[in-house]
C-alpha cells in the first residue's frame, strides 16, 4: 500500500505492508516549485538524499518512483494494492474514504475555497500518482471525514443563515485520521469495547487539535471551518475573538489577506516567542526567557480549557491521550496539564510520564481517568482505510 500526502510545497510518501503495517520505505520531496528542492528516500534504515530543482508535483512523484527503482523496493515487484491519498478538506460531502473517480476529483476541486492552501496540493498529488500508477485503485482519505458525524450542535456556528447555507460556514474539524486511530488504540489499551469509551485526544504537532470521541465517534473538535481555530499552534493562534480582524483593518489598515497570512504563519508560538518550534521554546523557557515562560503557560491554559469543555460535552471521561510531535515527546507539557486536573481525580504517574516511550500509561492505577501517550500513525490509518475500501 502506498500512502501519498501531498502538501502545498511537499510530497510525503510511505510504502506499507498491508498485513503488518510495517513501513517498507518512505520519503519526502520538499520545496516543490521553489529553488533547491530536497528529495529523501529512506529504506532499510538508510536515507538517500539529493538536492535539485523540483518544478511541480508531477516531478516530485517522478523523483519518488525513481527513488523506489534505484534504492528499492521496486514498485513493479511489490504488486501495489492501493494508493491512499491524504486529502485535507472533504467539506460536508465526504464522511468516508472514497474511491477516486473524475466526479470525486471535481468535488474536491469545488472544495478548494474551503482549503485554498491544502486541497490544490492534494489534487496535484492525485493527478501525478494516477499518471504513475494508472492501474492501481486510488482512494482519498479526508482529514475532515472522522468529524462529519459530529452533532449539529457542535458543527454549527451561530452566524447568519446565508453564511451557513450559501457559503458552507460550519465547523468541519481536521486531523481526523489521527483522532480516529488514537482513540481506537486508547480503547484497546483500556481493554474495553470502543463503543463504551469516552476519550479526549490531544493531537499536538505543528498544527494542533483536540477531539472529544464518544464510542468511536467524534462529537466535538477544536478546529473549525479552517485549521486556525482551537489550540495554540506553531504559527496559528487558535481561538481568537473574531472582532480582532476588523479592529486591525480599521486601526492598522491591514487587508484581509494580511490578517489571514499573520494568523496562518506569524502567530502561535512564533508570534509569542519568535520560534515556531516547541523544542526551541522549551529550551528558552529553561533559560528563563519570559516570552517562552508565558508561551508555555498560554499553551497549557488553552489545553485545559478544551479538556474541561470536552469532558463536559462527553458527560464523563475515560481516557485523555497525548499524541503527535509535542504530545508524544514533551514530558513537561503533559505533566502541567495532568497536574492541573488532580482535583478531578486525574493522577499523574510522574516517573511513567518521564520515561514514556511508545504507547504508555502515564497516570496511576487509582486515577479516575487513564492518561496515555499514544504515537499517532496517520500513514498506517490512511493505508488501512484505503485497503479496507478496495478489498
Ligand atoms: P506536523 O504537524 O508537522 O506533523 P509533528 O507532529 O511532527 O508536526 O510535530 C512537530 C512539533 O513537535 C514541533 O513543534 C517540534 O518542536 C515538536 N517536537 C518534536 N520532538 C520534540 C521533543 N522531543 N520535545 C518537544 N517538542 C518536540
Amino acid at each position: 500500500m502506498l500512502v501519498v500526502n501531498a502538501g502545498s510545497s511537499s510530497v510525503k510518501y510511505e510504502l506499507l505492508d498491508p498485513h503488518t503495517g510495517a513501513s517498507q520505505a518512505k520519503g519526502l520531496v520538499e520545496r516543490i516549485g521553489l529553488s533547491d528542492g530536497v528529495a529523501r528516500h529512506t529504506v532499510g534504515g538508510r536515507t538517500h538524499e539529493q538536492v535539485l530543482d523540483v518544478p511541480d508535483h508531477a516531478a516530485a512523484l517522478q523523483l519518488a518512483t525513481r527513488a523506489f527503482q534505484e534504492h528499492g523496493p521496486t514498485l513493479a515487484d511489490v504488486d501495489l494494492l492501493v494508493v491512499g491519498h491524504r486529502v485535507v478538506h472533504g467539506g460536508a460531502e465526504f464522511a468516508d474514504p472514497t474511491l477516486i473517480t473524475p466526479e470525486v476529483i471535481a468535488t474536491v476541486e469545488r472544495l478548494v475555497p474551503l482549503a485554498p492552501l491544502h486541497n490544490p496540493g492534494n489534487l496535484a498529488g492525485i493527478a501525478a500518482t494516477q499518471e504513475a500508477f494508472p492501474d492501481v485503485p486510488q482512494v482519498a482519505v479526508f482529514d475532515t471525514a472522522f468529524h462529519q458525524g459530529m452533532p449539529e450542535a457542535a458543527a454549527t456556528y451561530a452566524v447568519p443563515r446565508q453564511w451557513r447555507e450559501e457559503h458552507r460556514v460550519r465547523r468541519y474539524g481536521f486531523h481526523g485520521t489521527s483522532h480516529a486511530y488514537v482513540s481506537r488504540r486508547a480503547a484497546d489499551l483500556l481493554g474495553r469495547p470502543l463503543e463504551e469509551v469516552r476519550s479526549i485526544v490531544l493531537h499536538l504537532g505543528n498544527g494542533a487539535s483536540a477531539a472529544a470521541v464518544d464510542g468511536g465517534h467524534s462529537v466535538d473538535t477544536s478546529m473549525g471551518m479552517t485549521p486556525l481555530e482551537g489550540l495554540v499552534m506553531g504559527t496559528r493562534p487558535g481561538d481568537l475573538d473574531p472582532g480582532v480582524a476588523g479592529h486591525l483593518g480599521r486601526v492598522a489598515g491591514l487587508s484581509t489577506e494580511e490578517v489571514e497570512r499573520a494568523l496562518a504563519k506569524e502567530s502561535g508560538l512564533l508570534g509569542l516567542t519568535g520560534s515556531a518550534d516547541f523544542r526551541q521554546v522549551m529550551a528558552r523557557r529553561a533559560d528563563g526567557d519570559p516570552a517562552a515562560v508565558l508561551a508555555f503557560e498560554v499553551v497549557v491554559h488553552r489545553l485545559l480549557r478544551y479538556v474541561g469543555a470536552f469532558a463536559a460535552v462527553l458527560g464523563g471521561l475515560d481516557a485523555l491521550v497525548f499524541t503527535a510531535g509535542v504530545g508524544e515527546n514533551n514530558v513537561e507539557l503533559r505533566a502541567a496539564v495532568l497536574q492541573r486536573l488532580a482535583g478531578f481525580g486525574v493522577l499523574l504517574d510522574a516517573p511513567a510520564n518521564a520515561a514514556a516511550d511508545g504507547e504508555t500509561l502515564i497516570t496511576t492505577a487509582d486515577s479516575r481517568v487513564a492518561g496515555y501517550v499514544i504515537p499517532t500513525a496517520e500513514e498506517w490509518e490512511i493505508a488501512r482505510q484505503a485497503a479496507a475500501l478496495v478489498s
